[in-house]
């Protein structure tokens, strides 16, 4: 994906399709006007702008016989290195124009999970499951085995080039990553320090833009600085063999739930960015005023649900600062995003504070006594809201639409929580829909009446369907009278029945609604007692010349024709509905910060008049 960073906000530039598959790695060029990635699907794609759009320029093929793992641009932006499962590495270069695959490089003896050039170009590190860390030295062209390094005890993940010098960085399987340098004398090269800390799989590595730093990631869900003690160092750090000492400087635990598998230090911003199995990508920056030794960083930004699975590869754009690409196994999903300006606040609004705003405009107090509202599915996780869904009923469909939209809240105007549950399974649609919502990490909020008895809810907005002389709750709430249930209004001219219907129509966008004539009456409407949803219980007994609820029993509506109302009936929730887009634009208002706010397209009434 292509993110940007606007006001220390990841916005999502653009999602890169065409891989089938899951995509394992994205490289930039270094001059960051083209953009590689690779995959299961055996392709390497170069990407490119038009316009403003990023598009396939080029499809690579045929270089390997199994997953491509990683991709390497060398520093020239002439040749592209590929790892593969198939235990071989493939060189492309651009001599006839186009990147052609003239050189293989075999030796590893299974699947090759890493390979970086040096700064020089002249040499090329790669590392396998075979446990084994190469140097190839290339000349002219020919690619010539330097080393072969077995100093990890397990499958090694990553190799990265120290950013000016030829040091090189490994991280394995092991726990640990090594750092790797020839000896002048002899031209072998050695394992100069081995840096452990991590209590699992270190995934990856990224040099800082100096080179005296590494920050890794693990499977132990922790990212670590490191730093070089060169012999001699400021600090007194003791250096055996006179060679640099590397210690852990900070820690960063707390904030990824699953395995980092990536990250990258931005040269020009100095960001860190994490791709994590949690699918979310997190954005982390150094303190300004920390002590160098005892660096501190905080947590910026975080995208929830970036991908729709694991996030497998980060990487910042060289060139333009706060532009960031990322890949997922979610092969429709290769996306671009960018990021600016990176020192505001985090993407999105705290969920308790989304709460507060919900509270704001309508207290779930004012709820009636046998509802169940407010906040009814939380993530364990402090959650950050980016993408709200409004819905009338959170059904599967909707459920559906919500995991499309990377929703992290669903405001649903029925509970779906309402009697209740001995169990959180698959047997039911409700249980699946809550499993769902978990697995996701999605909150749920339901406001239901508190929207029906607040001054400019669902109410009001259905009694907007006429123009009002005077509007009354007709069971106002105890503590404040402007707030109730039903609503009694009274209308600034008379009106005819056919009118009414065709008012109501419009307000509720229906082309049908159904129609009980009063018995012995003028036919002309002054009073309208309505009541939205289900609303016999409040309307029942008062007087009023319509009554304009969802829905209403037989019997009870043969009660209020003899009684002398008319009845206009939409369907249960075809009354409550309308009110969604209302909010949307209050709830909008009343959060301040860019969120975005949704109103379902596949919420609707599930009786239709066929
Ligand atoms: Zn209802």
């Amino acid at each position: 994906m292509l993110l940007q960073v606007a006001m220390g906000t990841l916005e999502l530039k653009q999602s890169l399709t065409g891989h089938r598959g899951r995509v394992w790695s994205v490289c930039w060029h270094p001059k960051g006007a083209n953009l590689g990635s690779c995959g299961e699907d055996k392709t390497i794609i170069i990407w490119g702008l038009e316009g403003p759009k990023w598009v396939t320029k080029m499809i690579l093929t045929e270089g390997h016989s199994r997953t491509i793992r990683e991709l390497a641009w060398s520093p020239c932006g002439n040749y592209i290195a590929s790892a593969s499962f198939d235990a071989t590495i493939a060189v492309w270069d651009k001599k006839s124009g186009q990147f052609e695959c003239n050189v293989t490089l075999e030796g590893h003896e299974n699947e090759v999970k890493s390979v970086s050039w040096s700064i020089s170009g002249q040499l090329l590190a790669t590392c396998s499951r075979d446990k084994s860390v190469w140097v190839w030295e290339i000349n002219d062209d020919e690619y010539e085995c330097d080393a072969v390094i077995n100093a990890h005890t397990q499958d090694v993940k990553k190799v990265r080039w120290h950013p000016h010098e030829e040091i090189l960085a490994s991280a394995s399987y092991d726990n640990t990553v090594k750092i790797f340098k020839e000896n002048a004398a002899d031209s072998d090269w050695s394992c100069t320090a081995t840096l452990s800390s991590h209590t699992s799989t270190v995934w990856s590595l990224s040099w800082d833009k100096i080179g005296n730093r590494i920050a890794t990631c693990s499977d132990d869900k922790t990212v670590k600085i490191w730093r070089e003690y060169k012999p001699g160092n400021d600090m007194g750090i003791a250096t055996p063999n006179n060679e640099s000492v590397w210690k852990c400087i900070c820690t960063l635990s707390g904030y990824h739930t699953r395995t980092i598998y990536d990250i990258d230090w931005c040269k020009t911003t100095g960001l860190l960015v994490t791709a994590c199995g949690d699918d979310i990508i997190r954005i982390f920056k150094e303190d300004s005023d920390c002590d160098p030794h005892q660096p501190s960083f905080t947590m910026i930004c975080s995208i929830n649900s970036a991908h729709a699975q694991d996030v497998n590869c980060v990487q910042w754009n060289p060139t333009i600062p706060g532009q960031l690409a990322s890949a997922s196994d979610d092969s429709t999903y290769k996306t671009i995003r960018t990021m600016s300006n990176a020192t505001g606040n985090k993407v999105g609004i705290p969920l308790k504070d989304v709460v507060s705003a919900m509270n704001k405009f309508a207290d779930t107090s004012l709820a009636a006594s046998w509802d169940n509202v407010g906040l009814l599915v939380e993530p364990t996780e402090s959650k950050i809201v980016s993408h709200i869904l409004l819905t009338n009923d959170l059904t599967e469909d909707v459920m559906d639409e919500a995991i499309k939209l990377k929703t992290d809240l669903i405001v649903t105007y029925h509970p779906l929580i309402f009697v209740p549950l001995k169990s959180i399974t698959t047997k039911s649609w409700k249980e699946r829909i809550i499993a769902r919502c978990l697995e996701n990490k999605i909150a749920v909020f339901s406001p239901h009446s508190s929207f029906d008895s607040v001054k400019g809810g669902v109410n009001d907005w259905l009694a907007e369907a006429f123009e009002l002389e005077s509007s009354k709750p007709i069971q106002p709430n105890e503590d404040n009278a402007i707030y109730g249930f039903g609503r009694l209004c009274t209308l600034k001219n008379r009106i005819s029945v056919d009118e009414a219907v065709n008012l109501v129509k419009q307000r509720t966008d229906l082309k049908h609604v159904r129609l009980a004539r009063a018995r012995d009456t003028d036919g002309y409407i002054n009073t309208v007692a309505l009541c939205a949803g289900a609303g016999v219980s409040i309307l029942k007994g008062i007087s009023a010349d319509l009554y304009l609820t969802g829905e209403m029993l037989h019997h009870d509506v043969l009660d209020a024709v003899h009684q002398g109302s008319h009845v206009i009936l939409t369907n249960h929730s075809d009354s409550e509905r309308g009110f969604l887009k209302i909010y949307a634009s209050i709830l909008k208002r009343n959060l301040q910060q860019p969120v975005e706010v949704y109103v379902s397209e596949s919420d609707k009434d599930p009786l239709q008049t066929v």
